[in-house]
């Protein structure tokens, strides 16, 4: 294997995964081990404990009978001295810390009566230690108490055994956790790697499928499988960001196409009109009216550009609203002075208000162009009749309302108008290219806001616009 590859292998997540795993399980078993050894040492020692006591009890027996009498002490020293599996050694003292009877092999382990300890005693503590004497491994247990009786002034005993078969046990144990932890190490690697592998390969898949998909190909998606757990439910996430891409993809083309052809035309157009007008001699006021309607037309097309700038940008999310405290009816007011002359010259009535005082917070250049658009719409659709604009306040919100009495909206076609580049009927020849809705309903999106139509064909068209108002 390649240094280059060994790398790799160490950063794969299986295997950083497996190692966590392993290291888990090497610390749970080393903590359960050390646990169950110091049980088991303290298990030991409280039977030795026991063990020890008992013996004292015997010799605390013998004493409370017979105080002064050391023979007895022989006789039991005899007694204990015969058994080889568990030796027990004594040593008694006077209360003021003088030797009054010492066995034979008690004297062997050099053990040596501290001051402290006999104070402690003499208080009435029961001393518990280990002692190891120097130059020796094999340590011993000695249990140290006083033993008051009736009418002398009592005695201390020191009751002793080695801890040989304690030491044994524990080494045991020891032992067989040593061969026993590899195994379970060992094996519990091959687990963890085997559940690492198993969880992570739909990651696997994930990768490799998505390798192929580009913007060329967006029509593949990845096929969960079924589990309903987490990787499933990161297949579906995937699968939704690519159906949206393949959907803004598509989108982007289709307003590519259509883009295209609304410039493409208006510029054959001229291209045309300009060569008829140079094919022969014209008179000055030929060329006049050429001009006025090649600036038209050029007026038009830089409204189209503007539009769709307009609209890349909010796209793109570049465009950013200035927003402030807006009066909403004097925005409105002077919108509708402008419109009223345009309505007159159709011999359509423009009729306004009422108009409640509302303000919000907006951006007076993109709601100027919202209402402009709208109003537009309103006097370009209709030719008799009339139009109103009404303002009023209901609750939190601010309702925009214009409504006129033109051509109308089949009922079909009124979910599709706010779409780029949508006309109900492109022979109904007012110009536009379909980009007025689509702004009007970025601009409201854009406040927070809702657009709404209501229309009937040949009755008439009612656009609202719902704003959040602020308060007061
Ligand atoms: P346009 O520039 O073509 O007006 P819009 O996006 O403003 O584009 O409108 C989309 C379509 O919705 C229009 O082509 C028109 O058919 C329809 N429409 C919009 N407003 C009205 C209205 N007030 N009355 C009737 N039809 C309307």
């Amino acid at each position: 294997m390649s240094l280059k590859t060994g790398a790799k292998f160490y950063r794969r997540t299986d295997f950083k995964l497996t190692l966590w795993y392993i290291l888990t399980f090497l610390i749970s078993a080393l903590i359960i081990s050390g646990f169950l050894y110091l049980r088991l040492r303290h298990q030991l020692i409280k039977e030795v404990d026991r063990f020890l006591l008992d013996e004292i009890k015997e010799l605390r027996e013998i004493l409370a009978k017979h105080p002064e009498e050391k023979h007895l002490l022989k006789d039991f020293e005899n007694h204990i001295e015969a058994r080889t599996l568990y030796p027990v050694f004594f040593k008694i003292l006077t209360e003021k810390g003088d030797q009054f009877y010492t066995s034979k092999n008690f004297g062997m382990i050099g053990y040596v009566t501290g001051k402290d300890l006999l104070m402690k005693v003499k208080k009435g503590d029961e001393i518990r230690e280990n002692f190891r004497p120097e130059g020796r491994r094999r340590p011993y247990r000695i249990i140290t108490t006083l033993i008051p009786i009736p009418g002398y002034s009592g005695y201390i005993i020191h009751m002793g055994t080695h801890l040989k078969f304690v030491k044994k046990s524990l080494s045991n144990f020891k032992n067989n956790i040593l061969i026993t932890l590899p195994i379970l190490i060992f094996l519990g690697s091959i687990g963890g790697w085997f559940l690492a592998k198993r969880s992570l390969s739909p990651i696997s898949y994930i990768t490799s499928k998505t390798k192929n998909i580009t913007s060329k190909d967006l029509s593949e998606r990845l096929i969960p499988r079924g589990t309903g757990d987490e990787m499933d439910e990161l297949i579906h996430t995937i699968n939704g960001m690519i159906m949206r891409l393949e959907d803004s993809f598509k989108r982007m083309a289709e307003f590519t196409a259509d883009t295209s052809h609304e410039l493409k035309t208006p510029i054959c157009a001229l291209r045309g009109e300009a060569e008829v007008l140079l094919s022969k001699a014209r008179t000055i006021e030929e060329y006049q009216d050429a001009l006025v309607h090649f600036l038209e037309e050029f007026d038009r097309m830089n409204k189209i550009l503007n539009d769709l700038i307009l609209l890349s940008k909010s796209d793109s999310a570049q465009m950013e609203l200035k927003m402030s405290p807006l009066k909403l009816d004097y925005l409105l007011e002077s919108l509708c002075n402008l419109f009223q002359v345009l309505s007159e010259q159709k011999n359509i009535s423009f009729i306004v208000g009422p108009l409640e005082e509302v303000s919000v917070m907006g951006d007076k250049i993109r709601l100027q162009q919202l209402f402009t658009n709208l109003i537009d719409n309103a006097i370009k659709y209709t030719s008799v009749g009339s139009i109103h604009v009404s303002l009023e306040k209901n609750g939190d919100v601010a309702l925009v309302k214009i409504k006129d009495t033109g051509i109308g909206i089949p009922k079909e076609e009124q979910e599709n108008i706010f779409k780029r580049f949508y006309r109900v009927d492109r022979s109904r020849q007012t110009g536009g290219v379909g980009l007025g809705l689509s702004i009007a309903q970025w601009i409201v999106r854009a406040h927070h806001g809702k657009i709404e139509v209501d229309s009937e064909p040949n009755k008439g068209s009612t656009f609202t616009v719902s704003l959040p108002a602020l308060k007061g």
